[in-house]
């Protein structure tokens, strides 16, 4: 069976940057399940897993246009410590949502200079180039109830 649009795929993968340094894996893990067709991984490796089916394998170069995107620098601000709603847990590195229009961004504290918090709300692989080796190991029918909700269910998930 072909990986298309409507099928739940299950892959193990690897993901570096441009230096070699590793990023994600799902080596020790159970496999990544996901509904293809669905907008559920990113564009760029959605498309080179198209056709594909048990067995293969295959390495993928990603750019940031078809990964999390390009670093948008209007996405850093700075803002008053005493805005946070517990300033003790702000430190460089802490990860909080933000809430922008309809959009959620997780910001990720960069920077506190006295008492101005600079947050960045890029994605952390904003801008990356994104390497993956990738195993298929499963591909099947996603069910209705699957197709209908776009995602894949796995046992104990709703
Ligand atoms: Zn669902």
């Amino acid at each position: 069976m072909n990986i298309t649009s409507g099928k739940v795929v299950h892959i193990h993968y690897t993901l570096t940057d441009d230096a070699g340094e590793l990023l994600d894996t799902s080596a020790g893990q159970e496999p990544l399940a996901y509904l293809h067709g669905a907008g559920n991984i990113i564009p760029g490796l959605e498309n080179a897993l198209e056709g594909k089916t048990v067995g293969d394998t295959l390495s993928v170069v990603v750019p940031p246009e078809e990964g999390y995107g390009l670093y948008n620098a209007e996405l850093v601000e700075t803002v008053l410590l005493s805005q946070f709603p517990d300033p003790s847990q702000v430190e460089v590195g802490a990860r909080f949502g933000v809430q922008a229009g309809d959009m959620m961004y997780i910001a990720t504290v960069t920077d506190i200079v006295g008492d101005r918090v600079t947050f960045d709300m890029n994605h952390p692989l904003a801008g990356v180039t994104l390497h993956f080796d990738v195993a298929v190991v499963g591909v099947e029918d996603a069910t209705p109830e699957e197709l209908a909700h776009g995602h894949v269910h796995t046992p104990g998930a709703h």
